[in-house]
């Protein structure tokens, strides 16, 4: 996946502001942040979004979901944050790496 720029930040071939990192899966600072905390949580394996995750990816998955709450708590909104995935380019997917948006310290309801 040499031209996927989440694959390259995993390479450290672009730069990013980690925030954890393991065998499994990276956070990092959203470059363009649409919340007080945003940062964005991926899996190291190359998938392009949530469609194609498939059963051997269910761990994975779910590691995801509980980096995201570690960091979330780490960056003080525990009680205040939301979690996005997009999914194709309709929805606003514009990065083919799978990725969870985690939106937090807004301090008061998104509209959806
Ligand atoms: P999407 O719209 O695909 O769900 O979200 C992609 C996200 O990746 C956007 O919020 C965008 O700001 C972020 N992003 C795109 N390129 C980079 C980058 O090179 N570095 C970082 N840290 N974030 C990026
Ligand atoms: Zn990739």
């Amino acid at each position: 996946m040499s031209e996927c720029i989440f694959c390259k930040i995993i390479a450290g071939e672009i730069p990013s502001q980690k925030l954890y990192e393991d065998n499994d899966v990276l956070a990092f600072w959203d470059i363009s942040p649409q919340a007080p905390v945003h940062f964005l949580v991926i899996p190291k394996k190359h998938i392009a979004m949530p469609v194609d995750i498939e059963e051997d990816d269910d761990l994975l998955a779910g590691k995801m979901l509980r980096i995201g709450a570690k960091v979330a708590r780490e960056n003080g909104v525990a009680d205040d944050y939301r979690v996005i995935f997009n999914n194709g380019s309709k929805s606003g997917q514009v990065v083919f790496h799978l990725h969870m948006h985690i939106l937090g310290g807004k301090g008061k309801p998104w509209p959806m």
